[in-house]
Formats: structure tokens, C-alpha cells, sequence
């Protein structure tokens, strides 16, 4: 193995592109759905049109089987509030993100996420992706429903973030489409939007791509088209080799797809709502490196003499136990948990966090650089939980973990 930079060289010239060129020819495709994108929104968009029975047609920059944010898989599921452990409903989930966002987000798109998200969970599970403990490797746990298997996270008294084993989320979605008959066109990068007439703000019948790899210009015909390209990071963030960064959204990505809803005179709204990205250390933490965020909620920090950082509960009082960074503060309704696109929680719904003061007291000396997670102080199921079980199955990797 070696860089592209010294395979050029070494041979002192660049290697021959190894596809089949067909620049000048163009090819014509022809559905009643045409989705642009196909990470977990637009699988999940193709599989729905196509059980409605419309003929689907797929275009994807990359490979569908492993694109997009979800190709790495996903270690927990927000928003299922319908399953059957959940203390809160699809009203209150929806009532705690609007007022946490001061009005900023699509309530009704968060609603309809909330009503069905257990549902779309279940389907997940039809098509093979493990959603409960099956195997009792957690039996016990605190975490854990006996009766259903399900596990959940954040907030083990309202159940409604559930623990998934989604490494394979991403292969799983390309097989039902495959088995729905969906036309998937990989390495397609999508150049603008087709509208009637050609006239900006006129109704979209599809969309023109070009094949990355033979250079053949295609035309997508469709009675409907949806962009699911996802967020764009590159927006923010220019160099996807930071692999510190803490993005939720795709480092290649640089905003094609709503580039394309632009120029054929789509309207944004929620723009304001719109977040940046973070480098480590400035909010999220990435899933290479431990913190107490997300997928590693409630893991004990210790400075680099093994002193541990307290936990603090939303509002400020200091927590003795690690089962208290997952159970609702005294004043607090339930706790939303973080990952759904939400920049300001109210206390109300926020999770519990390392002491506020860390700043000024990491300044004053009272704790010595660098921080580290260390996961042999949780309880052993805890830990089984996140290191062995969600970093896994929603890291980069599964092998060196
Ligand atoms: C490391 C990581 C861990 C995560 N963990 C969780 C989790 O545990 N739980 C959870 O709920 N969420 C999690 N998320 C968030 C979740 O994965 C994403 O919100 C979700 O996958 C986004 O799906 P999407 O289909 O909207 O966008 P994307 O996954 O970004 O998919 C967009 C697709 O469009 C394609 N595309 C882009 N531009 C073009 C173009 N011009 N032409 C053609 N195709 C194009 C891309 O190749 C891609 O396949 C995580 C995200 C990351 C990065």
C-alpha cells in the first residue's frame, strides 16, 4: 500500500483511469420518484415510494450500500417515544424540541419523526438489524427491559432513546431496495435540478448526474424528486483529514444538493437553526477519542493524574453516581438526549454534564491535562455497553476497537 502522492513518484507518472471513458454519450433513465442521495433518508424515501408502488430511481455520488453518515452504522435510536417502555409521547418530545429551539425547527417534521420513528425502528428489525439484547448479553442491566430486550439510553426512567447493534444499517437498507426492485445508480454526482420549462420555481421533473467514473452525462426523468443529500460540513469545515472533527454531517459534502434546490428556486427556511461544526474540544465529541457526549454519556473523566471531573445534574448539583446521569433530574420532565439537532437545551430536557466550572478550574490547576475518558470506573455493563457494544457499532471500524 502505498499514497497516491508516492505511487506517482515511484512510476513517475499517473496511473490509467481504469473505467471505461464515455464522455459525449448520455443516458436517459425514466421513474415516477426520482431520489437524489442515498444515505439513510433517501434509502429509507426509495424503500417507502416503492412499497407505495412507484417505480424508484436512485442516483448516489458514492455507493449506496456504504454511503453517507449512516455507512459507518449507528449505536442508538432517538425519538422511538411509541415503543412500549416509553414514558413520553410523540406531543411532549415534539413540545420539549420546539420550545428548546425557541420555535427554530420544523415542529411538524420532529412529530412525524416521533410518531413513527418505533415504527420505522420495527421495520429495521424485519430487514435483520439486531434492536434488542437477544443474545441476554445485558440480562439484568439497568438499562434494559426484561420483558422486550430493548435498551435504551440517556434517560433510563423514560425510555425512549433506544441502544441499536446498526453496523450494518447502511447494507441492510441497500438489500431491501435491491429486493423492491429500486433502480440505484452509484457514482452519480448530481449537477442541477430539471424544472418544467426550465424555468427557475417551476415544478421539478428530475435532475441530470454525471457518472464519476466514465464521464457520461445522465438525464433523470421523474413525476417527483426528492433531495436527500444530507448536511453539508464542508461548508464549515475544509479539510476532511481532521479526524478530530466532531461533524455530524459529511466532510466530502460541500452543499451540492441544496445548491441544486437553490438554482431551481427552492425555499429554505429554518435557516437561522442551521448549525456549525466543531472541532474536539469545542462541543462534540468524535467517535475515535472517549468524552461524555452521546454515545459516551456518562463515562467518568480523570485528569492526566487519574483524578476524576464530577458529574453535575442540569441544573448544577453535583451527581455521586454514575446510574444518576441517566435518570431525570428532581424539576426535570424527561431528558431529550443529544444528537437530534437541537443547539440549546432547556434545562428541563438537558442531560446531565461534567461540572461547569471545568474551565476556570483546569486554569487554576486543580485538574492537569489532558483529559481522558476511563471506562473501567463505570459498572461493568455500562461499560460492556458503550465501549463494547455502541462505539462499535457506530464507529469507523469494528476490528480495532
Ligand atoms: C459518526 C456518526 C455517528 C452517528 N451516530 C448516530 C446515531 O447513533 N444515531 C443517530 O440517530 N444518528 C447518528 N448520526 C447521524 C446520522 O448518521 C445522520 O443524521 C444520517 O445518517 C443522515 O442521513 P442522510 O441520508 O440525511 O444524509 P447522509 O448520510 O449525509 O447521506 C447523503 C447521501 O447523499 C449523497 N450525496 C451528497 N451529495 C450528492 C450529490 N451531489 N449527488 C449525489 N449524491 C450525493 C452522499 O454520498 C450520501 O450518501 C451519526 C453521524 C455520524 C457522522
Amino acid at each position: 500500500m502505498s499514497t497516491w502522492h508516492e505511487y506517482v513518484q515511484r512510476k513517475g507518472n499517473l496511473p490509467e483511469w481504469p473505467y471505461p471513458i464515455h464522455y459525449g454519450k448520455v443516458k436517459e433513465v425514466v421513474s415516477d420518484v426520482l431520489v437524489i442521495g442515498a444515505g439513510v433518508a433517501g434509502c429509507r424515501a426509495a424503500i417507502a415510494a416503492a412499497r407505495a408502488g412507484a417505480m424508484v430511481a436512485v442516483m448516489e455520488r458514492g455507493h449506496a450500500k456504504r454511503s453517507g453518515c449512516g455507512g459507518a452504522g449507528v449505536d442508538h435510536w432517538h425519538g422511538a417515544v411509541t415503543n412500549p417502555c416509553s414514558k413520553v409521547t410523540p406531543e411532549m418530545y415534539t413540545k420539549a424540541c420546539y420550545d428548546s429551539m425557541h420555535g427554530y425547527t420544523g415542529a411538524h417534521v420532529r412529530y412525524i419523526i416521533n410518531k413513527e420513528g418505533w415504527d420505522t425502528l420495527l421495520e429495521c428489525e424485519q430487514m435483520g438489524i439486531q434492536i434488542r439484547d437477544v443474545h441476554d448479553e445485558f440480562k439484568g442491566a439497568d438499562f434494559r427491559d426484561e420483558e422486550t430486550k430493548l435498551m435504551f439510553a440517556y434517560d433510563y426512567q423514560n425510555r425512549h432513546v433506544i441502544r441499536v447493534w446498526g453496523f450494518d444499517i447502511k447494507p441492510k437498507l441497500y438489500a431491501e431496495m435491491q429486493r423492491l426492485g429500486v433502480d440505484v445508480h452509484n457514482r452519480m454526482a448530481t449537477t442541477s435540478l430539471l424544472t418544467e420549462g426550465g424555468k427557475q420555481g417551476a415544478r421539478v421533473v428530475g435532475a441530470t448526474a454525471v457518472d464519476a467514473r466514465t464521464g457520461e452525462f445522465c438525464v433523470f426523468r421523474a413525476k417527483a424528486t426528492i433531495i436527500a443529500t444530507g448536511g453539508a460540513a464542508r461548508l464549515a469545515l475544509f479539510a476532511p483529514e481532521i479526524t478530530a472533527a466532531s461533524s455530524m454531517a459529511d466532510m466530502n459534502s460541500a452543499g451540492v444538493g441544496q445548491a441544486i434546490g437553490w438554482n431551481a428556486g427552492a425555499e429554505f427556511v429554518c435557516m437561522e437553526a442551521s448549525g456549525h461544526n466543531r472541532l474536539s474540544g469545542f462541543g462534540y465529541t468524535p467517535y475515535s477519542m472517549g468524552g461524555t457526549s452521546n454515545t459516551y454519556h456518562g463515562a467518568p473523566i480523570v485528569d492526566v493524574e487519574g483524578k476524576e471531573v464530577p458529574w453535575v445534574d442540569t441544573f448544577g448539583r453535583p451527581l455521586n453516581t454514575v446510574l444518576q446521569r441517566f435518570l431525570p433530574a428532581e424539576g426535570q420532565q424527561f431528558i431529550l438526549g443529544i444528537g437530534i439537532g437541537i443547539t440549546n437545551y432547556l434545562r428541563e430536557y438537558n442531560q446531565d454534564d461534567l461540572t461547569r466550572d471545568l474551565v476556570e478550574r483546569i486554569r487554576k490547576g486543580e485538574f492537569k491535562l489532558p483529559l481522558y475518558a476511563d471506562l473501567t470506573r463505570l459498572p461493568e455493563t455500562e461499560r460492556r455497553a458503550i465501549f463494547g457494544m455502541m462505539v462499535g457499532n457506530e464507529g469507523k471500524t469494528r476490528i480495532p476497537i
